[in-house]
């Protein structure tokens, strides 16, 4: 199928606990698509398994149904392509090609954030398919409550049906990940390099194969035995550059409060004087910038705030940013100080 690619399918996706409900969601659809879980959303953090899950949809359904017929696009493509429509006259065909298909796969919809007149057409289009009991699938990279700039009636049509998240793998997950992928290729990687990597990259599968596909490159291009030394050195910037869901929230505010010299409690109080409530805006934002925690989390662990006040608190920084050119080196220290904490 020219959209899909080939590898991603349900053999090579690996189930565990964090994105079984979405992967038997998934599995379930390609069986008997466009009846019990449509539409279906699945959402989730980068690189946790979206897109190869929804093209997995796609591959079997393929396989399942004669003369199915499915399209993926990205939610930019889509948007890409509804304009250059309009551009050339073509608004008949472009709508007849979404609607007339018996899967339609929408990949990383946040894309449509703002996108007024996209948003107007595929909610037109969601319309038609639903009537005609055609399976959608959606993936986004948060919940579609978080979203904003999307109209109320499209919102409420990804919220129909089954809306199910991808959480970050355990250890387990990523270390079956690692070994499958080991041999599917047939290399040598000893089991305490992939344990390194297992407990250096914990939130995003694609920053773990990454750093796999490295070691596996310098042992096939300089022909030697990768060590835990080599496995360390090679991966330096990896480790320090993925999204590092181990951090915890406590750490982050300790080193914020440290930094403004307040106190841990002031981080998580209800105080809300300038000194502390824009130190403690910061910490949020950091907090959203370097772990997978939600929103929901991450308002809990501030104090008992709502998901809001984090959303707002991250725009609030944003936006300094743009007139304050001191607070960005000042954020980007914060983080290598709070990364290097207790190492
Ligand atoms: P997302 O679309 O959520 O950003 P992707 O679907 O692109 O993430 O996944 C990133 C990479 O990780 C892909 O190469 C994908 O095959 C792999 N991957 C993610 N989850 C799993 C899993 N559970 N089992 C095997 N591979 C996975
Ligand atoms: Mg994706």
């Amino acid at each position: 199928h020219p959209h899909l690619r080939g590898d991603y399918t349900f053999e090579n996706f690996v189930i565990g606990e964090n994105n079984s409900f979405a992967a038997n969601a998934a599995i379930a659809i390609a069986k008997n698509p466009g009846t019990s879980y449509n539409p279906c959303l699945i959402y989730g953090g980068v690189g946790l398994g979206k897109t190869h899950l929804v093209q997995s949809i796609g591959n079997a359904a393929h396989m399942n149904f004669d003369a199915f017929k499915v399209v993926y696009v990205t939610s930019e493509t889509f948007t890409n392509e509804f304009i250059q429509a309009i551009k050339d006259g073509k608004n008949a065909q472009f709508k007849s090609r979404y609607r007339n298909v018996d899967l339609l796969l929408i990949d990383d919809i946040q894309f449509l954030q703002g996108k007024d007149q996209t948003q107007e057409e595929l909610f037109h289009t969601f319309n038609a398919l639903y009537d005609a009991n055609k399976q959608m699938v959606f993936t986004c990279d948060r919940p579609v409550s978080e979203l904003k700039n999307l109209t109320a009636r499209l919102q409420s049509r990804f919220e129909r049906g089954l809306n199910v998240d991808l959480q970050p793998p355990n250890f387990e997950t990523r270390y079956a990940i690692l070994k499958r992928k080991i041999e599917e290729k047939g290399v040598d990687i000893s089991d305490e390099v992939i344990t390194l990597i297992c407990n250096r990259i914990t939130t995003n599968v694609r920053d773990l194969e990454a750093a796999l596909t490295k070691l596996i490159a310098y042992a096939d291009l300089l022909n030697k035995r990768v060590t835990l030394e080599i496995a360390e050195q090679q991966l330096k910037d990896v480790f320090n550059n993925t999204r590092t869901g181990n951090i915890s929230i406590d750490v982050i505010q300790k080193v914020v409060a440290d930094h403004y010299s307040l106190s841990h409690n002031d981080m998580r109080g209800k105080k809300r004087t300038k000194a502390i409530a824009f130190p403690r805006q910061i910490a949020m934002y950091i907090v959203r910038e370097i772990t997978e925690y939600s929103t929901t989390e991450v308002g809990l662990a501030f104090g008992g705030r709502d998901h809001t006040t984090v959303m707002h608190a991250c725009q609030r920084v944003e936006s300094r940013m743009k007139t304050d050119s001191a607070l960005e080196p000042t954020i980007q220290q914060l983080i290598r100080s709070i990364k290097e904490y207790g190492t």
